[in-house]
């Protein structure tokens, strides 16, 4: 069966230190955001720390900033989430109409041969051969017409999405 797939972009985690889109005006690596373990107050630095000691406060307007740009990658990341979710619902219900569809019609196409079966019976025709043959040859379509041990019927309510 058909399965949706959709790379999302993975959740943004925690990190000791963030990238910044700086290098260090002493040595050329990038700057990071850091965190002072006593205080709690942010700064930036060095990524080549302690090779490099370059620091300067923080501007928190970057953070600000930077903040709303990992907002804006999680709402988009759930957006994502939900569009895969609803896909894979029309799926399963597109899917699910089918075998209904597909079951409608086998039971037409079984009621129709019934009928033939009835009206080709060698009762109603004596000294027929014909009659029997056709009777034999009913029945074994009939045989085909029914769900074979691979085809599960559809569970009643439930979609399978395999
Ligand atoms: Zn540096």
């Amino acid at each position: 069966m058909a399965t949706l797939t959709l790379d999302l972009p993975e959740a943004p985690r925690p990190q000791a230190a963030y990238r910044l889109a700086a290098d260090c005006p002493r040595c050329g690596v990038p700057l990071v955001l850091r965190q002072n373990r006593q205080t709690g107050a942010l700064f930036t630095g060095c990524s080549a720390y302690p090779g490099c000691a370059f620091t300067e406060p923080h501007d928190s307007r970057v953070q600000t900033l930077s903040t709303a740009v990992v907002q804006a990658v999680q709402r988009l990341a759930a957006q994502v989430a939900q569009a895969q979710a609803e896909a894979r619902c029309q799926v399963a219900a597109a899917q699910a109409a089918a075998q209904r569809q597909v079951a409608a019609e086998r039971a037409t196409l079984e009621r129709s041969v019934r009928q033939l079966i009835a009206l080709a019976h060698p009762d109603r025709w004596p000294n027929t051969p014909l009659a029997h043959e056709l009777t034999v040859a009913l029945v074994a379509l009939r045989e085909t017409l029914r769900p074979g041990p691979h085809v599960a019927p559809p569970a009643e309510g439930t979609a399978t999405a395999a």
